[in-house]
């Protein structure tokens, strides 16, 4: 089954909208398969951004995704990335449209609230980058 890893960023987390990320994409009726609050090492970042390294908003991503805790969580299910992705709308809130996750909650460019993967084989990849195989719970989705 196609996997989604998902960020709650710390501006997500620092203003109390966990749950209300979490219920969204709940909601579109994905299996939640994985979930822990964590505060994320340079290490960790500089691998999950490895494809940003030349950017020129590199340093500060990796400054900002390390500087307060996160919550990370994989969700689960058919076309979950890309559906994951509609739920969070546009990387630049500015852009994002309303009834998006960053649309209605994200600041700015960097603290855009949350992170998705944006392919199935990078979200495999992320999820392993973030959580160990005995991690991910099994269950049967009730929709
Ligand atoms: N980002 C930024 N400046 C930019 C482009 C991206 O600060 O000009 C940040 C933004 O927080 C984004 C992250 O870098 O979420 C990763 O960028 P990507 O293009 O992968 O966007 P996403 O997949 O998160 O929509
Ligand atoms: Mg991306």
């Amino acid at each position: 089954m196609e996997k989604s890893l998902i960020l709650v960023k710390p501006d997500g987390v620092d203003r109390g909208l966990t749950g209300t990320i979490l219920s969204r994409l709940e909601g579109l009726g994905l299996k939640l398969t994985a979930i822990k609050m964590l505060k994320v090492e340079k290490e960790l970042a500089e691998k999950h951004y490895a494809v940003h390294r030349d950017k020129p908003f590199f340093n500060d991503l990796v400054y900002y995704i390390t500087s307060s805790p996160i919550v990370a969580a994989v969700f689960e299910g058919s076309d979950a990335v890309s559906r994951i992705r509609k739920a969070c709308g546009a990387t630049d809130p500015a852009q994002a449209e309303k009834g998006t996750i960053r649309g209605d909650f994200g600041l700015d460019i960097g603290r855009n609230t949350i992170h998705a993967s944006d392919s199935p084989e990078t979200g495999s990849a992320e999820v392993e980058t973030f959580f160990k195989p005995e991690d991910i719970c099994d269950y049967s989705r009730i929709t």
